[in-house]
């Protein structure tokens, strides 16, 4: 599937349990789209295609779905779960691993290209081509159900930012999922934001959106 639907899978993850932190939220996250850096082969390919280099490189066919297996899940948990306070690690590298597994499902069900190749996810690979995924019913990569799960998941976003008063652009901005909160909420005729646990740092109260370009609305009971 694409990054924008593994993005907004893995963040609502991260918000299942109601006391997660920014920080945990962002490493899982981030756990839901690392598989998808053995796909970064394409940007040379594209480059040496582009500038005439013969041959061009083949990273991204060569590569890809290389790290889409158990071997860099739990070095992507390992790593990724080691940025978060000791306390709270334990859980934070379960849902890391949980993210990179249901990323990998999502591909099996729904990443088949343009050209019919399923793309197999090899489990074990690097290390071995032993065990290769792949199911029979899956649907393309632009196939409507994509589409109902990324739409579906924009609304589970979209409820949250109304009762929690965050949504995924946290990974990138406080500043800015402020605003998109205060929009959202605007336009949806919310009133303030409920206490929500996920302080960074700590469990309790989400920061308060700062700044909040319409304060005197979200005051509204
Ligand atoms: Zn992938």
């Amino acid at each position: 599937m694409s990054p924008v639907t593994h993005g907004l899978l893995s963040w609502l993850l991260g918000n299942a349990p109601r006391d997660t932190t920014r920080r945990e939220r962002v490493v899982v996250t981030a756990g839901g789209l690392i598989p998808d850096v053995d796909g970064l082969g394409a940007v040379p390919d594209v480059l040496t295609r582009a500038l005439g280099v013969d041959p061009p490189t083949q990273l991204f066919s060569a590569w890809h779905h290389e790290l889409h297996g158990l071997p860099f899940a739990l070095v992507a948990a390992g790593g990724l779960g080691a940025l978060v306070p000791c306390g709270r690690r334990a859980r934070a590298t379960a849902l890391v691993l949980l993210a990179f597994h249901l990323h990998l499902l999502c591909d099996l069900v729904g990443a088949r290209g343009p050209d019919d190749y399923a793309w197999p996810l090899p489990y074990l690979a690097p290390l071995s081509q032993a065990v290769l995924l792949e199911w029979s019913g899956q649907w393309a990569l632009n196939a409507w159900p994509n589409f109902a799960i990324t739409g579906a998941a924009l609304a589970a976003t979209v409820a949250l930012a109304l009762r929690r008063g965050r949504t995924f652009v946290e990974c990138v901005s406080l500043r800015a999922d402020a605003a998109v909160v205060a929009a959202l909420r605007r336009r949806l005729g919310r009133g303030a934001p409920s206490p929500a646990p996920g302080a960074e740092g700590s469990p309790g109260p989400d920061p308060t959106p700062s700044p909040d370009p319409t304060p005197s609305e979200e005051a509204a009971p």
